[in-house]
C-alpha cells in the first residue's frame, strides 16, 4: 500500500510493495518448516528469532531490496506469474486497438524500450515545461497549478473526490497539503544528523536534475535555492503526521467564499474552472497550510514559481526519461532513502508501471489464471468466523459499558467484506495507450485516473470501488466504507495455505482479517460509525477507559529499541498495533471456536495447534531490513518493524504463555499481567 493520502483514508496492512528482484521456484511447502526456525532460542526469550532464525540466517537481504521477508517473497512469486501472463499479451499482435491488452501491451512495451527513453529525454515533456515558460504572473499560477495536477503532477497541494467524512453518501473535493519533494515536512526541519545527511543529498539531486535538463551549474544552484526555500516554507506550513492522525482536525468544510478568504491570492475559481470542478462546498485539510501558501504567492517572484514548477514536472517525470534521470532520481529515492544499492531488473521496474497506470486491467487477467474459487469461499468462511469471535470478545469486556458495546455490535455487523477482485472492474474505454515515449503514456494513465476521481465530486459514492489492485500482496480497511478488503494475491502462503490446517490460516491469514477489522476499533477507526460516518458512538466514560488502555501500548512501544538508541513511535504506530493486538486476539478465540466445533487435531510436527497459530502468526512478519530504510520507517510509521509486530504483541498475551507453556521465571520478556495492554 503504497502512501495512500488521508484522502481515502485507507488503513493498510503495512507493506509496501517497493523493490522486487531475483526469480523464486514455486513449490508446495509445508505451512511451516522447522528448518526456518531457531529451536536453540526459547520461545519465551525471543518470539521472532525462535520462529524465523533459521530463515533469517539463511535469507540474507538481496542487493536490489531495502527490506525482504514473508510479502517481498510472495510479491516476487507474482511477479514472475505476471511476467508469464505479459509475455502472451506482448505476442497478441490481434488485440484488437482500443482493448485493455493492446493498452496493457503498448504500455509495457514502451515502459521496456529504453532506447527511446533516453533518445527522446525531457525532449518528450518539452511542450509542458514550455507551458510553464509561459506563466506571466502570480494571477496566472491557479491556471498552471491547475494544468499539472490534471496530468498528475504535484505542486503545493493536491486535490481529490472522496467520501464526506460526515456524510459518506456523497463525495465531496477534498484539498490536502502537498508540494514536498522529499518524503515528510520533517526531512527539511529537524537538525539531527541523519536529516541534515538527507537534506544535503536532495539539494544534490535537484541540482543534477536541472544539469540534466540543460541548465548551467550557476542557474542550477539558484534553482536548488529557490526550490529548497518554497518547499522549506510549505514544509513548516504542514501539519506533522502525528496530528494529522486525528480525522477531526483534517476535516474542515468551507464554502468558495470561506475557502477564497483563506487565499486571498490564490483565486480558487480560477483553479476550480481549470481542473474542470463545479462545487460549492470542499474539504480542506490543512487551511492553515493554504494560509502560509497564499502569503508565499507574492513573495516569490514569478520566475521563482516557474522554477517550482518545472521542478515538479522533471521530479515526478525522471524514472520515465531515460537513464540519466533514472538513475539521479533512484540516487536519491532508493540509495540515499532506504540504502538499496541496485536496480531491479528492468522488467520489474515496467511492470510496477504498469501496475499503477493499468492496475485493474491487468488483475483482471491475473485473476482469471491464478484465483481459485474455492480461496474465495474458504476466506468468506474465515470472515464470518472472525466476525463471530470479535463479536464474543466485546460481549465480555469489562471496561466498556452497554451502550457503546450495542454500537460496536452495529458496527461490526456492518462491516462489508470484499475478497479477491472487484465485482465491477474498471472501465479503460477512455484512457489512449500507444507507441509512444514512456512519459507519455504515463501521463495519459495519470490524466485518465485523475480525471474519473474529479468526475466523483458531488455524485453519490460508488461502493463497488477498490482501492487496491487484486494482484497486490496487501489488504485494507476503509473507515469510511467501513469495509475490509483483501486483494487475490495474498491469499497464498505463507498467509493463506489452501490445504492448510486450521491452526496456521487462522494464526495468518484470519490474523490479517482480524487486523482489519480491529481497525475500525483502533484509535482513529472508533470514531466512526457503522455507516462510515465521523460521530461519536461513544459514552465518554468508555472513551476514557479505552484510552487508558491504549496508553498502556503507546509506553510499550515507545520504549521498544530498534536500532541503537531509536525507538518506535508509540503514538504515530499506535492503530497499527491496536489492530495488531487486537487481530491475533481475536484469530486466536476464532480458532478456539473452530476447533470446538471440528474437533481438537493432535500435534503436526511437533506442535499443538496453539503453536502452531502463533507459529505462523510471527512467520508473515519475517524479514529483514536495511538501516536507512529502518530509520524512515520508525520516524514515518505508522506500522511497527516486523520483529516488533511480534515480539510487541505477543508477550501481551496469556493465550501465548500458555501455548508454550510459559512461566515468569523462564522468560526474558515476561510482562507481569497487570502491565500487559489488553483492549480488544
Ligand atoms: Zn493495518
Amino acid at each position: 500500500m503504497k502512501k495512500k493520502t488521508a484522502f481515502f483514508t485507507l488503513i493498510c496492512l503495512g507493506v509496501f510493495a517497493l523493490f522486487f528482484t531475483s526469480c523464486q521456484q514455486e513449490r508446495v511447502a509445508p505451512p511451516i518448516e522447522t528448518s526456518n526456525m531457531d529451536l536453540s532460542i526459547l520461545p519465551g526469550d525471543d518470539f521472532y528469532r525462535f520462529v524465523n532464525g533459521g530463515w533469517l540466517e539463511n535469507n540474507p537481504i538481496p542487493e536490489e531490496f531495502s527490506r525482504y521477508g514473508s510479502f517481498e517473497q510472495l510479491a516476487e512469486q507474482n511477479e514472475e506469474k505476471l511476467y508469464d501472463l505479459l509475455q502472451t499479451i506482448r505476442r497478441d499482435r490481434n488485440a484488437l486497438p482500443g482493448s485493455n491488452r493492446q493498452k496493457i501491451r503498448d504500455f509495457f512495451n514502451s515502459a521496456m524500450d529504453t532506447v527511446t527513453q533516453a533518445e527522446q529525454g525531457v525532449d518528450a515533456i518539452a511542450f509542458i515545461l514550455e507551458e510553464i515558460e509561459q506563466t506571466g504572473s502570480t494571477e496566472q499560477i491557479p491556471a498552471i497549478i491547475a494544468s499539472l495536477h490534471l496530468r498528475g503532477f504535484g505542486p503545493v497541494f493536491s486535490i481529490r473526490a472522496a467520501q464526506d467524512r460526515k456524510n459518506t453518501e456523497e463525495m465531496i473535493a477534498n484539498v490536502f497539503q502537498g508540494g514536498l519533494g522529499m518524503a515528510d515536512r520533517d526531512h527539511y526541519l529537524n537538525e539531527d544528523s541523519r536529516s541534515t545527511e538527507i537534506r544535503d543529498n536532495y539539494k544534490l539531486f535537484v541540482e543534477k536534475i536541472f544539469i540534466l535538463a540543460g541548465y548551467d551549474k550557476n542557474k542550477a544552484m539558484q534553482a536548488r535555492e529557490d526550490i529548497m526555500s518554497i518547499e522549506t516554507t510549505l514544509a513548516e506550513a504542514s501539519m506533522t503526521r502525528l496530528e494529522r492522525r486525528n480525522p477531526h482536525a483534517t476535516y474542515n468544510k468551507m464554502n468558495l467564499d470561506e475557502l477564497q478568504q483563506l487565499t486571498p491570492s490564490f483565486s480558487w475559481n480560477d483553479y476550480l474552472e481549470s481542473i474542470n470542478v463545479k462545487t460549492s462546498e470542499l474539504n480542506i485539510g490543512q487551511p492553515k497550510f493554504l494560509e502560509a501558501f497564499n502569503e508565499l504567492v507574492n513573495k516569490k517572484t514569478i520566475d521563482q514559481w516557474r522554477t517550482y514548477m518545472k521542478w515538479n514536472v522533471l521530479r515526478s517525470s525522471a524514472p520515465f526519461i531515460g537513464h540519466d534521470f533514472e538513475q539521479a532520481h533512484f540516487e536519491f529515492y532508493t540509495t540515499v532513502m532506504t540504502g538499496s544499492q541496485q536496480q531491479r531488473e528492468r522488467w520489474k521496474i515496467a511492470l510496477a508501471a504498469l501496475n499503477s497506470a493499468l492496475g485493474e486491467a491487468v488483475g483482471q487477467e491475473y485473476v482469471a489464471v491464478h484465483f481459485p474459487p474455492e480461496s474465495k469461499e474458504r476466506m468468506v468462511d474465515l470472515v464470518e468466523h472472525l466476525r463471530e469471535a470479535f463479536r464474543g470478545r466485546i460481549e465480555t469486556l469489562e471496561w466498556m459499558g452497554p451502550e457503546t458495546k450495542k454500537n460496536a455490535f452495529a458496527k461490526l455487523d456492518a462491516i462489508n467484506v470484499k475478497i479477491g477482485y472487484p465485482d465491477k472492474w474498471t472501465d479503460y474505454s477512455d484512457l489512449h495507450i500507444k507507441d509512444q515515449p514512456h512519459v507519455l503514456n504515463v501521463i495519459a494513465a495519470r490524466e485518465f485516473n485523475i480525471a474519473r476521481n474529479l468526475a466523483e465530486i458531488g455524485q453519490p459514492v460508488d461502493r463497488d470501488k477498490w482501492f487496491m489492485n487484486p494482484q497486490t500482496v496487501n489488504a485494507y480497511y476503509s473507515p469510511t466504507m467501513n469495509e475490509i478488503v483483501f486483494p487475490a494475491a495474498i491469499l497464498q502462503p505463507p498467509f493463506f495455505f489452501p490445504h492448510g490446517d486450521d491452526a496456521v490460516n487462522f494464526g495468518a491469514i484470519g490474523m490479517v482479517i482480524g487486523h482489519e477489522i480491529t481497525h475500525g476499533f483502533d484509535d482513529q477507526g472508533r470514531r466512526y460509525d457503522k455507516n462510515g460516518n465521523l460521530s461519536e458512538w461513544w459514552t465518554e466514560e468508555d472513551s476514557r477507559r479505552f484510552e487508558e488502555r491504549t496508553k498502556i501500548l503507546v509506553e510499550q512501544y515507545n520504549n521498544y529499541v530498534m536500532l541503537d538508541t531509536l525507538t518506535i513511535n508509540g503514538e504515530l504506530s499506535l492503530g497499527e498495533n491496536i489492530a495488531d493486538l487486537g487481530g491475533l486476539t481475536i484469530a486466536f478465540h476464532a480458532l478456539q471456536n473452530k476447533l470446538e466445533q471440528d474437533g481438537r487435531p493432535g500435534e503436526i510436527d511437533g506442535f499443538t495447534p496453539e503453536q502452531r497459530f502463533f507459529i505462523a502468526y510471527a512467520q508473515i512478519w519475517r524479514n529483514h531490513m536495511r538501516d536507512q530504510r529502518l530509520m524512515e520507517q520508525l520516524r514515518l510509521g505508522p506500522h511497527s518493524p516486523g520483529e516488533a509486530r511480534v515480539n510487541g504483541i505477543v508477550y501481551n498475551m496469556q493465550e501465548f504463555y500458555d501455548a508454550f507453556g510459559i512461566d515468569a521465571n523462564e522468560s526474558q520478556r515476561f510482562i507481569a499481567p497487570e502491565y500487559r495492554a489488553e483492549i480488544w
